[in-house]
């Protein structure tokens, strides 16, 4: 009979964090003294994201990341496994079923000790064998070299920094058909220069591409869900929400 005198009352909050806008209900039970008999968050289907646009959590997500974003991004982390002080470069080769078949960075050859080899840009003494040009390998060679298939043939390269000559004989002995990158900031050197002349002469397409974000963030937090990302910058959300 007690239960009787209960009232229910359902609120609404919204929780502004760093990464996104989460919107939840409370419902509460109150006795007719005043009293809370039970406190319960229920969350709703639509929340928002950080850019104010709404999520619908009943239909296939929008804002995925898009082929080449996907591809370059992965370049990009590939690049994080560098040793090179200066420039860390990913590449990766994906096929026409868009099934990655090669990624690499730049580094040292197998064998030669990172930490024995010179990684310097230039010396004051001017001698080039103690920088590191001689022998480091561009991740365009290690990316066609790691494959995993027969051949890269009309395959595409995705790659960070525009491919020096060197690279280019690769990549046009290699088969490969077309090459995307992001940065093209040595346009001006010898080495692009003559790289552009081999590719046009060879007929590979190139094209710089600008993704349409300048960051993507890995939360390995997000695996958990929206709501154990949103708990990390809110501390005063309750861990449990119903779903
Ligand atoms: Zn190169």
């Amino acid at each position: 009979m007690e239960n009787n005198l209960e009232t229910t009352t359902t609120t609404s909050e919204t929780i502004t964090c760093t990464k996104n806008t989460l919107k939840i209900r409370r419902r509460r039970r109150m006795a007719s003294n005043g009293t809370v008999c039970q406190d319960e968050l229920v969350t709703k289907g639509v929340s928002e994201s950080g850019d104010g646009s709404k999520i619908d959590h009943s239909k296939a997500r929008e804002g995925y990341l898009e082929w080449s974003e996907y591809f370059l991004a992965i370049a990009f982390l590939s690049a994080q496994r560098s040793k090179d002080p200066n420039t860390q470069v990913g590449a990766c080769i994906v096929n026409n079923e868009k099934k990655i078949v090669g990624i690499g960075y730049n580094g040292m050859p197998n064998g030669c000790d990172d930490a024995k080899m010179p990684w310097a840009r230039s010396t004051v003494t001017d001698n080039q064998l103690e920088t590191k040009y001689p022998y480091v390998c561009h991740a365009e060679m290690n990316a066609i070299l790691n494959k995993n298939s027969a051949d890269v043939k009309d395959c595409t390269m995705y790659v960070a920094l525009f491919p020096c000559n060197e690279c280019a004989k690769l990549i046009i002995q290699s088969g490969i058909k077309e090459v995307i990158f992001v940065s093209d900031k040595h346009h001006d050197r010898i080495p692009m220069i003559a790289s552009r002349r081999l590719l046009d002469m060879a007929g590979i397409k190139y094209r710089q591409y600008t993704p349409k974000q300048q960051r993507i963030v890995i939360d390995f937090n997000a695996v958990d869900g929206p709501e154990a990302t949103t708990n990390n910058n809110c501390p005063d959300v309750p861990n449990k929400i119903n779903h």
